[in-house]
């Protein structure tokens, strides 16, 4: 049996122990999230308060220049190249991942303008699917939905493809994609393969070029920490550069924005896959958060992050048997990406219990517990708490309360 002594042992051990004073947590918070929103790091208020009154208070519109405002999203960009096996002239921050993925979408389908079709799972998170289905509409595509897991994507892969789109690593279950075989299958049929890196960037290690991927899109604010709604990312590999062409043609994709001159006319490189101004003030706020990660090795971070979640998988059956608990993540940690997902038919009302008590996770329909172990800020003797406040949870029945059973807005 695991004891709590064992725990705060391997976080005396922990090379990355230091890092989780770098987030400004709440005194006896439990955060098994940041994989939905990163916890805040502890220097970006004062950060904040000084873009705030220095580069806009004061500089107001000189700041483009002065405070190089201008070139932030290519600075930003280089800090996550580092992150994904990037090139920093392949990588742009900018948009939602959202407005980035049909972006990308659109510009691999262009590439490609023979096939018809755009190869998904089933079970990629919502937006994927649904700007899938809003560029098939446009380009008059059909998408393929298959099952989700590896094999049935493999299989999918035929000469009809223009473009596999995948997330690494599937949101609800935390299973890994294989990026390489599932790339250089795509590639033998002719088919590019976009994937998005929303659960992967900052939490496993991705290499984007290792892989011949073709283009990716990925979040700011999940393991990046950028801060509520920072903006994503965009990747595509420069092979692709001098051929492609995003729809959302603004002007700060154009190859001279501050000459305004009639005609469009694409930037030749990664900067074409911008479209207007930039939030500011969150790019600023993720280029800050991310100075976290300089001199942290993304094997380390993975390391750590593997032994969370194993630690996690084994409280789970050492405390949790007599509960009716499902395991929806992979036992196997090559496979699994830096979360957990248990099933438990009273799941919602189960987070609720544990949120009351200072635990955060979060709940996925149908049945799904999700718990992200953020390897910057999640120590071991978190992870032996929570088991251990789950097992109470049940034991007492302390779940089965209106006030936890009722489902709020945000889940
Ligand atoms: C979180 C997440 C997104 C978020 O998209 P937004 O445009 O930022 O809302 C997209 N895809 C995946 C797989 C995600 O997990």
């Amino acid at each position: 049996m695991v004891t709590r002594q064992d725990c705060i042992t391997l976080d005396q051990q922990d090379a990355l122990a230091a890092c989780r004073d770098k987030f400004a947590l709440p005194e006896g918070e439990i955060y098994l999230d940041g994989n939905s929103l990163g916890a805040m790091p502890r220097h970006l208020p004062a950060r904040m308060q000084e873009v705030m009154v220095k580069e806009w208070g004061n500089g107001l519109i000189r700041s483009w220049n002065d405070a190089n405002w201008i070139d932030l999203p290519k600075r930003v960009a280089g800090q996550v190249a580092r992150l994904i096996g990037a090139g920093k002239d392949e990588v742009m921050v900018a948009d939602s991942t959202s407005v980035n993925l049909y972006k990308a979408l659109v510009a691999a389908v262009r590439l490609n303008p023979a096939r018809k079709v755009i190869l998904s799972e089933r079970g990629n998170f919502p937006t994927d699917l649904y700007i899938a289905q809003g560029v098939a509409e446009i380009f008059n595509l059909e998408i393929r939905y298959v099952d989700s897991t590896p094999e049935p994507v493999l299989a999918g892969l035929d000469d009809s493809v223009a473009v596999v789109m995948l997330t690494h690593v599937n949101y609800r279950t935390g299973q890994i994609y294989p990026m390489q075989e599932i790339t250089a299958k795509a590639h033998a049929v002719g088919a590019l393969a976009l994937w998005d890196l929303a659960h992967s960037a900052g939490a496993v290690e991705v290499d984007l070029n290792a892989a011949k991927a073709d283009m990716a899109v990925g979040c700011g604010y999940k393991y990046l920490n950028g801060g509520p709604g920072a903006p994503a990312f965009v990747f595509v590999a420069e092979r692709h550069h001098k051929d492609m062409r995003q729809p959302l043609s603004g002007w700060h994709g154009h190859v001279r924005p501050f000459e305004f001159v009639l005609g469009y006319e694409p930037a030749p490189g990664i900067e074409s896959m911008q479209c207007g101004t930039p939030p500011l003030l969150s790019m600023l706020s993720l280029e800050s958060a991310l100075e976290i990660f300089d001199g942290v090795e993304m094997s380390a971070l993975r390391k750590k992050s593997v032994a969370l979640t194993e630690l996690f998988i084994k409280l789970v059956d050492e405390k949790l048997s007599p509960y009716k608990f499902g395991l929806a993540s992979p036992r196997d940690s090559a496979v699994r990406g830096s979360q957990v997902s248990l099933t438990h038919e009273q799941g919602y009302a189960i987070v609720q219990a544990l949120i009351a008590r200072g635990i955060t996770g979060d709940f996925r329909m149908p049945n799904i517990l999700r718990f992200g172990f953020t390897p910057l800020y999640v120590s071991f003797a978190n992870v032996y708490d929570t088991a251990q406040a789950i097992a109470e949870i049940m034991e007492s029945g302390e779940w089965n309360q209106d006030k936890f059973l009722t489902k709020k807005a945000v889940t």
